[in-house]
């Protein structure tokens, strides 16, 4: 992979450019897709920017998502958008089957593809782009990018707000280690530019259901297991516990954090059954490192501090296999 300045010349002139994010996206997914796609757009090109599927109900609000197309809704316009696309960025995944459904489009394309992303171990299928874990975020590498460009006036509210978005749910409200310096200072840039960040606050996290409230209530009383001699704690959630409370998927967003409030706890998991397959959510603090335990055990990755991954069997011997693993494997 080429270092993203060398794709610099292929932006001087106008072009049809294609952005997509991972499957199931998150703030930072749609954050840095759509404020990419903000800047592209006043630079001349002619954007499409495509979720590979449907985005929460607590990211409706973000400006762009009027204009965006989601592969599950509209699949023809979506590859249309890909096959007559000059160049394509690929943001906030490294490995074409997070996007789920565009893997095989995306494989197949053969226009230039420009990566973007802070996940570890990229596959080496990209053009040019930057692939740097240590940032907080997809959204603080646009930022640098459009540094980079030097168009850091070009900053408008619309761009801000999608960035803003992404810094913040990825640093967890700016409290993970990864919340660098150049973390507040880029967030103290778009808040200079009169950027609303209480109401970005409001929109992600203020926005729940009466139902989701008593969800979170309901999972913490009957589905959470802590493992105290593991410094671990476990949530599992059947499709008959999501009926019961009528939530959407987007619902579970988050609940795996809450175990790491208890003192002493410094691994939690999420399994969640879903139709097509068991998802595995693994959040840590401190020197355990959740990337090599879903690479390792689930078919899965993601950060040091956060990552997923999923099994092809039952709920239930997906329970039973990682508490086996679980008694091997743990932090100290
Ligand atoms: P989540 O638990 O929110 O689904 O995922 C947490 C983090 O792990 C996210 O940054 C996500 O990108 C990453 N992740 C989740 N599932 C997978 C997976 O199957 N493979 C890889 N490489 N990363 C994943
Ligand atoms: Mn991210």
């Amino acid at each position: 992979m080429r270092p993203i300045q060398d794709a610099f010349p292929l932006l001087q002139s106008p072009k049809k450019i294609f952005i997509t994010t991972h499957h199931k996206p998150d703030g930072d997914a749609i954050g840095s897709m759509l404020g990419l796609a903000h800047y592209l757009t006043k630079k001349g090109h002619d954007v499409s920017p495509v979720s590979p599927g449907e985005i929460p109900d607590f990211l409706e609000w973000m400006p762009g998502t009027k204009g965006m197309l989601n592969y599950e809704a509209k699949p023809e316009a979506s590859l249309a958008a890909l096959v007559n696309a000059d160049l394509i960025f690929c943001v906030d995944f490294n490995d074409y089957s997070r996007t789920k459904h565009l893997e095989q489009a995306l494989a197949a394309a053969t226009q230039p593809k420009i990566l973007i992303d802070h996940h570890l171990f990229p596959k080496p299928v990209w053009d040019y782009g930057t692939s740097l874990p240590e940032k907080s975020s997809t959204c603080e590498m646009v930022f640098d990018f459009i540094n980079q460009c030097g168009d850091n006036a070009l900053i408008d509210l619309d761009i801000a707000a999608c960035l803003y978005t992404g810094l913040m749910t990825d640093t967890g409200s700016f409290k993970f280690p990864i919340t660098s310096a150049a973390v507040h200072i880029m967030a103290a840039d778009l808040i200079g530019r009169g950027l609303d960040h209480t109401r970005i606050h409001e929109q992600v996290y203020d926005s729940w259901s009466e139902s989701r409230m008593r969800f979170l209530g309901y999972v913490l009383i009957e589905r959470m297991e802590v493992f105290r001699k593991y410094n671990s704690a476990l949530i599992t959630l059947s499709r008959k516990d999501m009926n019961l409370f009528g939530i959407q998927s987007g619902d579970s967003e988050g609940l795996v954090n809450y175990p790491l409030s208890i003192a002493g706890i410094k691994f939690a998991t999420l399994i969640t059954e879903r139709t097509d397959e068991v998802k595995m959510s693994f959040r840590s603090k401190g020197d355990f490192d959740v990337s090599s335990f879903a690479r390792n055990y689930f078919d899965g990755g993601g950060h040091f501090n956060a990552s997923g991954g999923r099994t092809k069997t039952s709920l239930a011997e997906t329970i039973v296999y990682f508490k086996k693993i679980l008694s091997d494997i743990h932090p100290k």
